[in-house]
């Protein structure tokens, strides 16, 4: 077995070991090769179960957080997803897998033009990604199924609250940029929004405007 093939193995038993357990998010993280959307220094270590350093400043999420956070959105088939955070495009890569259709938004033009590239690589054609700053979500979609935010923000967001259907389910970190934060789950009722917390988690910050590239 190549080394590579030996190496995504080995992350999907540490993505078990840490709660992932769901079998289509299992199918889905092994049908995307972590491996493509890291660069660089550290496209050597894209198989551990750790976050890395993409382009911007910003970062590749740990795996078995994107495993977990995937899980808790109970992404059927036929749902319309909305991310905002699309990094490295990584996380909606396996969102394509177990959803009908992803937008994807991040505030850096740069990285939503190298996600884009990778993801038409794969052949994954239905997810759009755009350049926009997604705290205002993107209202001529909704309402989506599922809101994944993969950048913490203090409270959830209301545009974002506002775009889920009725029975949709968003999932957030939220809490202080720079302290742990608290992953959340948010559930959208006939009268209003049910809170469940998930777990600490660290993310870096959801900015508000256009990032600078
Ligand atoms: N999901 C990504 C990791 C996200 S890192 C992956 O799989 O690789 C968080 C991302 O959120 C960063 O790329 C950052 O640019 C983006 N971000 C922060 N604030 C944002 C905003 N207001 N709108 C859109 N993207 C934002």
């Amino acid at each position: 077995m190549s080394y590579d093939a030996q190496a995504r193995m080995q992350l999907l038993f540490a993505l078990r070991s840490r709660g992932v357990t769901d079998a289509r998010v299992l199918d889905a993280m092994e049908r995307t090769d972590r491996g493509l959307f890291v660069r660089g220094i550290f496209a050597d270590r894209a198989y551990e179960d750790m976050p890395l350093p993409i382009a911007c400043g910003q970062t590749i999420s740990q795996p078995s957080v994107v495993g977990l956070m995937s899980q808790a959105l109970q992404v059927s088939a036929r749902d319309k997803v909305l991310e905002i955070g699309t990094g490295s495009g990584y996380q909606a890569a396996v969102l394509s897998h177990l959803a009908r259709r992803v937008y994807t938004i991040d505030r850096h033009k740069r990285l939503a033009d190298a996600a884009k590239e990778v993801l038409a690589g794969l052949d994954i054609s239905n997810v759009t990604v755009l350049a926009a700053d997604g705290s205002h979500g993107l209202p001529e979609q909704s309402p989506f199924d599922r809101i994944l935010v993969t950048a913490a923000a203090e409270d959830p967001p209301g545009p974002l609250l506002a775009q889920l259907r009725i029975g949709g389910i968003m999932v957030v970190p939220v809490g202080q940029s720079d302290h742990v934060q608290t992953l959340i789950r948010v559930t959208r009722t006939e009268t209003g929004y049910d809170y469940d917390d998930l777990r600490p988690v660290r993310f870096v910050p959801l900015v508000e405007g256009m990032g600078r590239d």
